[in-house]
């Protein structure tokens, strides 16, 4: 048992320590009679003994219990313990009386210590489990009610998590004086909702979570939930609404442990941030989805140290001519714990996360430095290499471009950058200046994925492109479907108005190749063309249709 429980049972004990504890004492008290009695009697030190059970009785039964204990061994001390025992010379009142007195006040002391210091550890543990803003219990308050319930009652428990809407815009406009008056009132209305049928808690931040013991109380919560939405609050003299999003998780269904209840139920209300439902329900295809992403983040953090990443190449021809126009770089992931990963279920993972700068850094060094043995046999072409939102977003990057360009004597524009319209559309005025920078050294920029965004035609103005890529969506529709076709159409002759390349993503076959073809559309990638491939591999195609050339870029 660890040091602290013995402590905690000694201090706080149990009914059944306890009734021990007592036998104890008094099984101390005549031991301590007899050990004084066989050594001679009063007169020897040995009657100290009876200090022991005294302050032990004070310990465990607080000021009571020391009295008590204090009293009994001053009998057991008294007329009937002589002082010599072999004598049976027997002890004047006032050396008794006073002994007992001695025994009493060493019980009480004892017994008043140890009520102070269990005040104290109480109140220090009360500090532990209570949020001091809302007097609420906090996450280890929570905790213990939800262990206790589930101890005694062994039913089924719900459990709420209510997070507030756009509360990081109040907390910003408020100051932190303003969220902290918000969130105090907010608790009231919350307690007040809640009653007397389930247990309210607050979680760091701005959240809060409830227990709900009793499934049919669940709906009588829910519903005093509903009139909140009209509640205003009153923060510095400004009347603010605050809307609550609420989600719901069930013990035992979804988890055993309080901790992960509460992240799932978290998780339902931010799964369903886009719909108008403001009551969220767990459901396992949720918890599955997040863990698996949360594997695949933790997973990645080592991908690039252990080398589980390759860098594929897949060519691009021009259609015209047939000849090749050059390769784009797309990741493969193969991890020892998840196997091979899609590009498509990490890539917008780690775009959400830093862990984006070094993946594109890596993707650039590899790309350039296999330029660079192209380049030393002569057989140099460009490569498209994708950026993600948040590359354009760290300036830094764009050092590392230049760096790289120079530390392997590449021509800038063998260098392609690919941003995919999603991107662009939402993030406008960074990306300029950051694309601008890339174009005036000379590199190429191609917007991916081309009609796939919103307003796709409005930042061809105002990006500053060389190429766009069409959609593989299209591309693969225009066999058979006359709007796919009418919108390549529109877009090889608005591309070819701005004097901007056009390639067309996703052509799987023949049909599709020769129609492009004969629509102009500059160059075509696809499987028909070539699947991408690993560094050797793309090095021997090169090989079969790039007649050598000298070396580029600066010697
Ligand atoms: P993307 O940039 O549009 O890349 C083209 C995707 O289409 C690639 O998928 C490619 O394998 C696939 N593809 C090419 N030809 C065909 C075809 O004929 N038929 C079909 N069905 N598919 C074809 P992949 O490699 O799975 O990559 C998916 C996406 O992941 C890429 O789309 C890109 O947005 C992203 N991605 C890949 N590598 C990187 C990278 O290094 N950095 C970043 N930020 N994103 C990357
Ligand atoms: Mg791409
Ligand atoms: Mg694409």
């Amino acid at each position: 048992m660890p040091f602290f429980d013995i402590y905690k049972h000694f201090i706080f004990p149990s009914k059944r320590t306890k009734i021990l504890l007592c036998f104890l004492i008094i099984f101390m008290l005549f031991l301590g009679y007899i050990i004084v009695q066989l050594t001679g009697g009063t007169k020897f030190a040995y009657l100290h003994i009876l200090y022991i059970p005294v302050i032990l009785a004070g310990l465990v039964f607080s000021i009571q219990g020391g009295i008590g204990a204090g009293v009994a061994a001053g009998i057991l001390m008294s007329p009937f313990m002589p002082t010599q025992y072999i004598s049976e010379q027997s002890q004047p009142f006032l050396s008794w009386a006073m002994r007992m007195i001695i025994f009493v006040l060493v019980g009480a002391i004892s017994g008043v210590g140890a009520s102070i210091f269990r005040a104290y550890i109480k109140e220090l543990e009360l500090k532990q489990i209570t949020d001091p803003l809302t007097g609420l219990p906090n996450l280890h308050g929570l905790t213990k009610i939800f262990s206790e319930i589930v101890q005694m009652t062994h039913k089924t428990l719900i459990v709420v998590a209510v997070e507030l809407n756009q509360i990081q815009k109040i907390s910003a406009a408020l100051g932190e004086e303003g969220t902290d008056q918000l969130t105090k009132q907010v608790a009231d209305s919350l307690r007040q909702c809640v009653g007397k049928n389930g247990f309210l808690g607050r979680l760091r931040a701005h959240g809060f979570a409830i227990l709900i013991p009793e499934e049919e109380h669940v709906l009588e919560i829910l519903k005093n939930f509903e009139s909140l939405s009209e509640n205003t609050y009153l923060v510095n003299t400004i009347p603010l609404f605050v809307e609550m999003r609420f989600g719901i998780s069930r013990y035992p269904n979804d988890d055993n442990d309080l901790n992960h209840l509460i992240r799932k139920a978290q998780l339902a209300i931010k799964t369903n941030q886009n719909q108008t439902e403001r009551i969220s329900h767990f459901d396992k295809s949720i918890g599955d989805f997040s863990e698996h992403n949360l594997l695949i983040l933790n997973q990645f953090k080592t991908a690039i140290d252990n080398k589980s990443l390759v860098l594929e190449y897949q060519p691009k021809a021009y259609l015209q001519t047939g000849k090749v126009m050059g390769f784009e770089a797309l990741v493969r992931w193969s991890d020892p714990v998840l196997g091979l990963v899609n590009p498509m279920d990490f890539v917008p993972l780690i775009e959400e996360t830093l862990l984006i700068t070094p993946l594109t850094r890596w993707v650039l060094e590899t790309a350039l430095s296999q330029m660079d043995q192209w380049n030393r046999k002569g057989l140099l072409v460009p490569i498209s290499v994708n950026f993600s939102i948040r590359n354009l977003q760290d300036p830094s990057i764009f050092e590392t471009v230049v760096h790289l360009l120079k530390n392997y004597k590449i021509p800038p524009h063998f260098l392609e950058v690919e941003v995919t319209e999603t991107c662009v559309a939402s993030n406008m005025s960074i990306l300029v200046a950051t694309l601008k920078n890339l174009r005036e050294i000379g590199i190429r920029l191609a917007i991916d994925d081309f009609g796939t965004g919103q307003a796709s035609q409005q930042y061809l103005f105002e990006l500053p492109v060389n190429a766009i890529k069409i959609d593989k969506l299209f591309v693969q529709s225009i066999s058979y479907n006359s709007t796919a076709t009418a919108i390549v159409k529109n877009a090889i002759a608005l591309a070819h108005d701005l004097n901007l390349d056009v390639i067309a993503e996703g052509i799987e076959t023949q049909n599709e190749y020769d129609l492009l073809k004969e629509w102009k559309c500059d160059g075509g990638q696809g499987y028909l063309i070539g699947r991408s491939m690993k560094a050797e591999d793309a090095t021997a195609w090169l090989k079969e249709r790039v007649k050598p050339h000298k070396p580029k870029g600066k010697a």
